[in-house]
């Protein structure tokens, strides 16, 4: 174990002891792989499978959508890579309900999904489709014209492409401002997906989601996560990806 890994062990550990509790939480990947890999975020097969069987044991059912207060468990994925695809065969044998944020601009192109792979996925009923923008861009950086039509374009395009209604959203690197917040519920998107750690009852603001980061956590990591240890990185995680509309940004 390397120091910068012993240290947020360290951190997750006085977490698990400060903020321990079953809340219902969301969970975030990148992507899984078996053999090919289509991001360095992927997750391999192996590790994902272990961190499916904690959620189990640890008496926690995997839902489409959280809906009570304690151990519930949303699995989602960012930015729409090509592996939940070759994988899905696991979360079909296993009935696993999964979301996928996806970036418009990257539907098709090298390592992301297509849209006939996203039509087959949706065709098993267990797929939630959201929207990750239209191009990646940090939209705390954009004006708000911008903003809307990054937002605005990227709901309309799912909605066409796949023919369901989409009102959930997941900031690019979790950045995202007070204009950002309040354009897209204007838009339409009555959830607004970050990745603030934390529990799912326990928002920031009306609408806003917290999110665990555990792709690359070890079974260990994972079991404190899965308890809410990682609520100690919430503040932190706060300053560095959300900042209000005017101050500068970093
Ligand atoms: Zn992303």
């Amino acid at each position: 174990m390397n120091i910068k890994r012993l240290v947020k062990y360290g951190y997750l550990k006085t977490g698990a002891l400060l903020y321990k509790s079953s809340e219902s939480r969301v969970i975030y990947y990148h992507d899984i792989h078996d053999e090919n890999s289509f991001t360095p975020m992927s997750t391999p097969m192996e590790r994902f499978k272990e961190h499916i069987n904690l959620i189990q044991e640890n008496g926690y059912s995997i839902v489409p959508e959280i809906s009570k207060k304690s151990n519930e468990i949303e699995i989602t994925f960012d930015d729409g890579f090509r592996g939940l695809f070759e994988n899905f065969d696991y979360f079909i044998d296993k009935k696993l309900p999964v979301t996928v944020f996806i970036v418009t601009d990257f539907i098709g192109e090298k390592n992301f999904l297509t849209q006939n792979e996203l039509k087959d996925m949706l065709s098993t009923g267990l797929l939630r489709i959201g929207s990750h923008t239209k191009t990646h861009s940090d939209l705390d950086k954009l004006s708000k014209n911008e903003i809307i039509t990054e937002l605005k374009s990227s709901k309309e395009a799912l909605e066409d492409i796949f023919g369901i209604k989409i009102d959930s959203l997941c900031y690019p690197r979790g950045r995202f401002t007070d204009t950002v917040v309040e354009t897209a519920k204007n838009i339409g998107y009555k959830k607004q997906y970050s990745c603030l750690p934390g529990g799912y009852f326990e928002p920031f603001e009306e609408g806003l989601i917290n999110r665990s980061l555990v792709q690359d956590t070890t079974p260990q990591e994972f079991t404190l996560i899965l308890k809410g240890a990682d609520r100690i990185f919430h503040k932190r995680y706060l300053q560095q990806h959300y900042h209000k509309t005017g101050e500068k940004s970093n």
